[in-house]
């Protein structure tokens, strides 16, 4: 496709763009760059090689990519963009979204002849950065066949079913996230409270067979040394712990352990903050213990 363009230029998106602007520089294509504060999308055009486009000039692109907090973001992005939008063009959502939007946001863009696909990724912004995202793909065969080799910022793309399921995967991937991260957290608040040192702890339980990315990756280096560093919110961890709830209950399935998980992420996000870190879960645990887990 020679034109693409990239709407959300976020932690996220800023990478991604980039990434699907280092594949053009090969193929002799181009990436248009969109974002709500304009001056996001004029530095990134100026540091990676994006042309910073109106919304009008979007319209006209093969292939719309977007990667914005919550799918009510996408909807008022499609209404601002429908009217200028070529019929068939692919948009492809990197918003880890609901699956209910994507059924209605597919309804609503085919009627334009617009292919929507849900195309939500992990790996964080070191994977961005890095074009080895995982991609899960909820939509059409063919449709996913068209795009898969248009999404320069992944390492692994699957398709996982059809329109919304996607969208499933990745909020019920980020509520085992949140689990285990919350449980790991209890775990060595208790651990820290009767003196053990949580850097042995950790060396033992990632050799043995409570390890998890919570306990390999993400808690040495960002909550043992109280760096939080914030790449993915807390807001966005509880509004896919939330999603996934909403998964669950649409099938009448009973998960109570990721219920009561999304419930203490919610009240971590409100209390520590939506803006923090995910990570800066754990100090809902360390409040709750009146223990730092350090
Ligand atoms: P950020 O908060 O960093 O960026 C959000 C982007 O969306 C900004 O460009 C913002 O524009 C734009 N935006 C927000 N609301 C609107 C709106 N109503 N209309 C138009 N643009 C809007 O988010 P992330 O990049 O961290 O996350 C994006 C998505 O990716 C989320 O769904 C998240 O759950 C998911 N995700 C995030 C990961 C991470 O590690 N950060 C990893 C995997 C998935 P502006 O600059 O104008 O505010």
């Amino acid at each position: 496709m020679k034109t693409a363009a990239f709407l959300g230029l976020g932690a996220m998106g800023v990478p991604m763009a980039a990434a699907l602007a280092r594949r053009a520089a090969t193929t002799g294509g181009r990436v248009l760059v969109w974002n709500r504060h304009a001056e996001k999308a004029q530095a990134h055009a100026a540091g990676y090689g994006t042309q910073a486009a109106t919304l009008e000039e979007v319209g006209g692109a093969q292939l719309i990519l977007t990667c914005l907090p919550t799918s009510a973001d996408v909807d008022e992005v499609i209404g601002q963009l429908e009217a200028h939008i070529n019929p068939s063009t692919f948009w492809v959502d990197c918003t880890s979204g609901h699956p209910d939007a994507a059924q209605l946001q597919r309804a609503r863009l085919l009627k334009r002849g617009v292919k929507f696909l849900d195309a939500p990724v992990s790996g964080g912004v070191s994977g961005a950065e890095a074009s080895t995202l995982t991609v899960m793909l909820g939509g059409p065969a063919d449709e996913v066949r068209a795009v898969r080799g248009e999404l320069a910022f992944a390492g692994k793309a699957v398709h996982v079913g059809d329109t919304g399921a996607g969208f499933a995967v990745k909020a019920v991937n980020n509520a085992l996230l949140a689990v285990n991260l919350w449980a790991a957290g209890e775990g060595l608040a208790a651990l820290g409270k009767g003196g053990v040192d949580l850097s042995a702890a950790l060396d033992v339980i990632n050799a043995s067979s409570g390890r998890s990315n919570a306990t390999e990756n993400l808690i040495p280096s960002r909550v043992l040394t109280r760096a939080f560093p914030p790449t993915f919110g807390l807001g966005l961890l509880a509004k896919d712990a939330d999603i996934a709830l909403d998964v669950v209950r649409a099938v009448g399935s009973s998960a109570p352990v990721l219920a009561q998980v999304a419930a203490l992420t919610r009240a971590a996000s409100q209390l520590v903050g939506p803006h923090e870190d995910h990570t800066a879960l754990l100090k809902l645990v360390e409040q709750m213990n009146a223990q730092e887990i350090r």
